[in-house]
């Protein structure tokens, strides 16, 4: 066998995250059954506390997938074949939702949005009131590829009125932006593990309102995986329909045990404060933010024209062993993104700061000043931990 030569890195993407010392201990636990009593505990529990983090009523169902499988999941359990929907394309996201609804034979118009751009609630109402049929609204609620953050509570205002549910992928955003489902009117809401719920990647999570359910009974799409009216009968006995992802859910149940004993006002300030002082400290070195609402759960910073952002990328994470992501397509090279989700300390932001400016003099000498360098970093040390 050929040795894993994975060489740890102070991981600051929006996507994976660093993981807490003690659910790392937890997952390191012997396996148990998932038809157990002592799981059976535990999968309650867990799927009751989740409604804390969706704020609703609702069940939350959990499917053995990345987050993209929840996004098909959303898709599959309540629309029809040849429906129309609006899909808002603000970045790799929304694109991935779109093609995904195109394979599924759905009508979609999609909603370009220029990238690092919020969408215009007015242009969805306007959409909307212009094409009757149009039975769903999908849009990110914080877009990874630009960091940006969409106004929810508006677009939510605006689908309550309307025959069109909002299904809206929280991936990024459930944990780190106040979504309370049931509150705000959102229809279908999914998270993911491995971001804001400090999990390895596996897991994804998923709820639907009551007006989204009686679609779910009768939506026409084929599923048979993400089928939640049969995941819905077996979490009513206290079980899941397959085998369930028993060590993730044990490593859930100790972040959900957390939330409960902190509120989730802790997650939030903590990312929020993350955000801004990497925000600030960009500033600070002539780095300015891409989104222009950003999103707290990561910020992309610009980088100077002319530097080969893909190789300070690369530089920073051999030479100083912080990972960071850097742009998509039209942004490749031109962004740095630094995620502000999981289990990051003020010490690793310090360190990730000075790698950016170190990295950036290295390709071009000069482009950031001692004293631009110890301001950006005076403010993320006054992080409150
Ligand atoms: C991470 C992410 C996803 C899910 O990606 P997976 O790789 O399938 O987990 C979906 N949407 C957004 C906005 C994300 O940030």
């Amino acid at each position: 066998m050929s040795p894993n030569t994975f060489k740890p890195s102070i991981l600051l993407t929006p996507g994976p995250v660093p993981v807490p010392p003690e659910v790392l201990e937890i997952l390191a636990k012997p396996m148990e059954h998932h038809r157990t009593p002592n799981f059976e505990q535990v999968f309650a529990r867990v799927r009751e506390n989740l409604k804390t983090v969706f704020g609703t009523k609702q069940p939350v169902f959990i499917h053995t997938s990345t987050g993209s499988g929840a996004m098909e999941s959303a898709l599959v359990n309540t629309l029809n074949r040849g429906d129309e929907i609006l899909s808002v394309v603000s970045g790799k996201f929304g694109e991935r939702w779109a093609d995904m609804a195109e394979v599924y034979g759905l009508k979609v118009h999609r909603l370009n949005v220029k990238w690092g751009e919020a969408v215009d609630p007015s242009e969805v109402e306007k959409a909307l009131s212009t094409n009757k049929a149009i039975r769903a609204v999908l849009t990110q609620a914080c877009e990874t590829s630009t960091a940006v953050v969409h106004p929810i509570a508006e677009l939510a205002k605006i689908t309550s009125k309307t025959d069109a549910l909002l299904i809206v992928d929280g991936i990024t955003a459930v944990g780190a932006v106040p979504l309370p489902m049931d509150e705000l009117g959102i229809d279908v809401l999914i998270a993911g593990s491995q971001k804001a719920f400090m999990l390895p990647t596996g897991i994804a999570f998923i709820a639907l309102s009551s007006r989204a359910w009686e679609r779910a009974k009768s939506a026409n799409l084929p599923r048979f995986y993400f089928d939640l009216r049969k995941e819905k009968e077996a979490n009513d006995r206290g079980e899941s329909y397959y085998s369930t992802a028993v060590t993730h859910i044990r490593a859930l149940d100790v972040v959900l045990n957390w939330v409960q004993k902190r509120g989730m006002d802790f997650l939030y300030k903590r990312i929020g404060a993350l955000a801004l002082a990497t925000r600030e400290a960009g500033h600070a070195m002539g780095l300015p933010s891409f989104a222009k609402s950003p999103s707290p759960s990561l910020t992309a910073l610009v980088l100077p024209e002319g530097v080969d952002g893909q190789k300070v990328r690369a530089n920073i994470e051999s030479k100083y062993g912080v990972t960071l992501m850097g742009g998509q397509d039209q942004l490749k090279g031109k962004i740095l993104r630094i995620g502000h989700m999981g289990y990051i300390s003020n010490e690793d932001m310090v360190t990730a700061i000075e790698s950016i400016a170190k990295a950036l003099n290295e390709q071009k000498a000069g482009t950031i000043s001692d004293a631009q360098i110890s301001s950006a970093l005076a403010i993320v040390k006054r992080v409150p931990q």
